[in-house]
């Protein structure tokens, strides 16, 4: 009987066919692409063709459509290397990882100025969507509680977003049965900033969440506003309303840029805030964290024990195993940088991305819907009546040519018919790249600009995943 992988090899496409150099005495020169290979492979040779296939992948630190970590110091390696056995879970056999990933939260907690760091109770997750995840869970549980206390229906949670929101709060409301109510971005709201939360609330609504650095333009939704609308709400109807800040980029740069700017646990109504450690947080994929003021915002059923040096820890988390090498890393920064060290990063990628949006919104052809002054990200349109010829995407397609990853894509529910372009600024886009990418643009910009006829625009990709 012939397993269909045997005849799968002959087929096009369904193999990877190896350079003569893998040829060795005993080896196949094939490997099936869909099936798991018969027999073994030399482990230099697994590892050739797998660091070959990687190579297509596009040079991460010319992308500029991530938020994600891409650079790390050598040490920073080092110390990856040496601790990637390590499993988050096993708070037991690394108890010292573990009692590193509770300092990182604490640090987080004042950073973010908790009342009372130490009654504040937060985890490390695998990135932003679980912290999420997490703060959503907690809210629905807080107000199951409260309506269940005073004999009402937990039917029909709600959760307010405006519709610029990050692809994870959908999955939530998705996963966790709860109705999405979005506010639509609009030109005189282009972000959630209180107005009319009157029409959305009721006693349903377990919570508003509020978004340091929305992931379309790089603007802070005003978290204060939000607030002081809820606490009108709560005067006139008696709603009393939590919020959680989604910070995932923004969380790491506010305290450090603009450290006036009243976004966190200094407002009573903020419950939980969530960054991703990979973002600005510095590094590399893989790391998230939640913070929650206090115990009374983590309804203790929420939470599970797990044994700790013969004791016991309190976790909650969506999975189990994980890595731990990336709380070690995150610890890494906080001692290595300090609080200077990233004001000091982040107003390096800031300037940059200030020098990049101070020149784009310069050269005519585009007007910028921010300039990377809140998080070091901003977005233009191109102007209507510049050209019949050409649009944002086939700009987007021209600097790939040279490299560059710099996604177009149309603007949330409310704003949609916009098509807007984004550069996401981060630690190792340095002012030199920045000055051979404006070169790059520029050109691109006049080729486009010197066409005779249109482009062709069917076939054009739309979708962007933020
Ligand atoms: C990136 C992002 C997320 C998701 O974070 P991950 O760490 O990628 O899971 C959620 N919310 C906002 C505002 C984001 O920018």
């Amino acid at each position: 009987m012939s397993r269909s992988h045997r005849t799968s090899q002959h087929q096009p496409n369904t193999a990877v066919e190896l350079n003569p150099l893998f040829s060795r005495p005993g080896e196949s020169t094939l490997f099936p692409r869909f099936t798991l290979p018969e027999g073994e492979a030399l482990p230099s040779t697994a590892y050739q063709v797998v660091h070959d296939e990687a190579m297509l992948d596009g040079n991460s630190r010319l992308n500029l459509a991530t938020f994600v970590g891409t650079w790390m110091e050598p040490e920073a390696a080092t110390l990856y290397a040496e601790t990637f056995d390590k499993n988050m879970i096993d708070k037991d056999e690394y108890p010292q990882t573990a009692l590193i990933e509770t300092r990182c939260w604490r640090m987080l907690a004042d950073l973010w100025n908790a009342p009372d760091a130490e009654k504040s109770i937060g985890t490390s997750t695998i990135g932003s969507s679980e912290a999420c995840m997490l703060g959503g869970l907690a809210l629905k549980r807080r107000w199951q509680h409260a309506r269940r206390a005073e004999g009402k229906s937990t039917d029909k949670p709600n959760l307010i977003l405006s519709s610029a929101v990050q692809v994870c709060w959908e999955k939530f409301c998705n996963y966790w049965d709860v109705e999405a109510r979005f506010v639509p971005v609009s030109a005189e709201h282009p972000m959630l900033d209180g107005h009319d939360l009157d029409q959305y609330v009721d006693e349903n609504t377990i919570g508003v969440v509020a978004i340091m650095g929305v992931t379309y333009t790089g603007v802070y939704e005003p978290v204060q506003l939000i607030s002081e609308a809820l606490d009108d709400i709560q005067a006139r109807r008696g709603l009393d309303i939590p919020i959680h800040v989604d910070g995932a980029s923004g969380a790491m740069v506010a305290p450090f840029l603009q450290p006036e700017t009243v976004w966190d646990f200094r407002l009573q109504r903020v419950a939980s805030i969530n960054t991703s450690g990979h973002k600005y947080g510095l590094v590399y994929p893989g790391l998230g964290w939640v913070v929650w003021r206090d115990a009374a915002a983590l309804p203790e059923d929420l939470i599970f024990h797990v044994s700790y040096l013969g004791g016991d820890m309190p976790t909650f988390a969506l999975n189990f195993s994980r890595p731990g090498a990336q709380v070690l890393l995150q610890y890494y920064l906080f001692l290595r940088l300090g609080f200077a060290g990233y004001r000091s990063v982040q107003a390096t990628s800031r300037d940059v991305a200030l020098y990049l949006s101070t020149e784009i919104g310069a050269m005519g052809a585009f007007t910028l819907w921010s300039d990377g002054s809140d998080i070091p990200v901003f977005a233009w349109q191109l102007n209507d009546g510049h050209t019949e010829h050409w649009n944002l995407h086939h700009l987007s397609e021209r600097l790939r040519m040279n490299g560059w990853l710099v996604p177009a894509y149309p603007l949330p529910e409310g704003l949609s018919d916009v098509t807007v372009q984004r550069i996401v600024v981060r630690n190792g886009f340095t002012r030199d790249l920045a000055s051979s990418f404006l070169a790059d643009l520029k050109k691109e910009v006049d080729y486009l600009d010197s066409l005779t006829a249109p482009m062709p625009a069917d076939k054009q990709a739309q979708g962007f995943h933020h």
